[in-house]
């Protein structure tokens, strides 16, 4: 951890990427800190302004096309998250800005450079996905299943460099097979949701990530209720 041992959470951009209730990841993620006893320190990054290097989570949602675009761009040119990375930070993206980790996206009938952090390509897809998402998590992450919304008309393609966050096992995720990438401590996913509140146990493996401690069980029996409630209704 960073500043007098307070983990950073950075969330990035909710100017441009926050469609989808992304603030909700934060606030899952500090709870979880807290309920641990880990002093956290939030910030919120807008796109006109600097990405500080040293925290120790970011978080970076969905949006549209034009905001996707716009805030590879700006990332490209600041390198902060880059830096970030380099320094071992933990990166939580999702839908778009799971896109732009990758080497390319499309947006608005065009390709984009993404910020080659993730060995992904994204490309059109002929239909919208839009509905349930869920899947059987890789094994090495050590998840339960993956349980979540999206809403995304691009296609993701994995390169050797990384491995799938999940099986799909109800909608397309990444191509109808696979869904999420990550490698070290990146973790990309087309979950929406907030995909924290339904997905605690990655939460708690950002956690992880970023403290090198293992985290504690605690009273999850409303997300638990939450996951089973959505789990079930997707099986009939
Ligand atoms: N603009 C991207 C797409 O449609 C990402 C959408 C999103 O973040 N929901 O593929």
């Amino acid at each position: 951890m960073s500043t007098e041992s307070h983990l950073r959470l950075i969330w990035l951009y909710p100017d441009l990427l926050s469609t989808y209730g992304d603030r909700g990841n934060l606030l899952i993620l500090a709870r979880r800190a807290d309920l641990r006893g880990l002093p956290v320190e939030c910030a919120e990054v807008r796109a006109d302004h600097p990405v500080p290097a040293d925290g120790d989570i970011y978080l970076i949602g969905g949006g549209e096309d034009g905001p996707q675009a716009l805030a590879a761009q700006r990332l490209i040119e600041d390198r902060g998250l880059h830096r970030a990375v380099e320094r071992g930070a933990t990166i939580f993206a999702v839908c778009a800005g799971y896109q732009l980790m990758g080497h390319s996206f499309y947006a608005k009938g065009a390709k984009y450079p993404g910020l080659d952090l993730l060995d992904i390509d994204s490309n059109r897809g002929e239909t919208r996905a839009v509905g349930e998402l869920a899947g059987e998590t890789h094994p090495a992450l050590g998840l339960p299943a993956l349980t979540g919304f999206e809403n995304h008309g691009g296609r993701t393609t994995l390169g050797p460099g990384v491995k799938p966050l999940a099986k799909v096992t109800t909608g397309i995720g990444n191509d109808g097979q696979s869904e999420g990438a990550w490698n070290g401590r990146i973790l990309g996913t087309y979950s929406h949701g907030p995909a924290l509140a339904r997905n605690p146990a990655i939460a708690d493996l950002l956690l992880r990530w970023a403290t090198g401690q293992n985290m504690e069980p605690i009273d999850d029996r409303w997300p638990t209720a939450l996951r089973n409630e959505r789990l079930s209704a997707i099986a009939k």
